[in-house]
């Protein structure tokens, strides 16, 4: 029987073709096969190094059909390397699913970790960096996006969401509306000859961008935590928010840990709290 093969996740530039790694050119030239989000975009990355690697397109319309056909070619003894358009696959981006395929078939996944916009935002923007909170690409409808925003208002950390360029301006609006006075950046072109981070409270952020005829690129949004005494929460606060959880169906045991991390209060505090009243 021939030696099981490896899933390599390997993560390539953001914007600026020089911040890929050694290991990750090594990992491009030795596989049997590359997975790539958009062989076009991937090509470009390949050309530059002199990469002669046999590439195969692999998104989300066609990663169920491949999947299978991925982790044969890795029992056969196949090492398959798998990159996304930018940054690290896995993140907001194809490669999910097919690593945990990979996990559960019992064969080996390898991550060259690098660039993703995630980071890079985040310690450019000059954000608390402590604790922060990754909350993808926000959702569409008007009413799920304040939803969402209100579920994150009194997390302790900053929070960071990716954006397309033609939704940021609606975005920071909402955001204003919903976590008014809070300190935000937007992060757009990082790496790339245009990059730029604007600073300033959510509501100049909003009226910056509103302001500019068109934005182009890409952006990341990060919005800073609360100010702190507005995360000191009462027991009245505390069981309100336990309740409506259980309400909606989720057990009383998981309901507290969940308030304990949004408003910072001790899991024993939001227990107390939850049996009071
Ligand atoms: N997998 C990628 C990563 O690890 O960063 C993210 C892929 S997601 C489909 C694309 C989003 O990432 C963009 O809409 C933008 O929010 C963010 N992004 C990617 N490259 C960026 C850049 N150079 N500058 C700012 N944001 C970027």
């Amino acid at each position: 029987m021939p030696e099981a093969g490896r899933l390599i996740v390997c993560a390539t530039p953001i914007g600026n073709l020089g911040d890929v790694t050694l290991r990750v050119l090594d990992a491009l030239r030795a596989a049997d096969l590359v997975c790539a989000e958009d062989t076009r975009v991937s090509r470009k990355l390949l050309a530059r190094y002199e990469i002669p690697a046999r590439l195969e397109r692999f998104d989300e319309h066609v990663a169920d059909a491949r999947t299978p056909k991925v982790i044969a070619r890795i029992e056969a003894g196949e090492t398959v390397a798998l990159v996304s358009d930018a940054g690290t696959p896995g993140i907001s981006d194809p490669g999910e699913h097919l690593v945990a395929a990979v996990l559960d078939a019992g064969l080996k996944v390898e991550v060259l970790p690098g660039p993703s916009a995630i980071l890079t935002a985040l310690v450019a923007s000059g954000m608390p960096a402590r604790s922060f909170f990754f909350g993808g690409f926000l959702p569409r409808k008007s009413g799920e996006v304040r939803r969402r925003l209100e579920q994150l208002k009194h997390l302790d950390a900053t929070l960071v969401f990716y954006e397309s360029p033609a939704r940021t301006a609606a975005a920071l609006a909402f955001i204003a509306e919903v976590l008014p006075g809070r300190e935000a950046a937007m992060a757009r072109e990082l790496t790339k000859l245009h990059e730029e981070v604007v600073r300033g409270t959510v509501e100049e952020l909003a009226a910056e961008v509103a302001g500019r005829t068109s934005l182009k690129g890409e952006v990341v949004l990060l919005v800073g935590p609360p100010a702190r005494s507005a995360t000191v929460f009462d027991d009245d606060d505390l069981r309100s928010r336990v309740r409506a959880l259980v309400a909606q169906g989720v057990p009383r045991s998981e309901a507290v840990k969940r308030v304990a991390v949004e408003t910072g209060a001790p899991r024993n505090r939001a227990y107390r709290a939850s049996l009071g009243g």
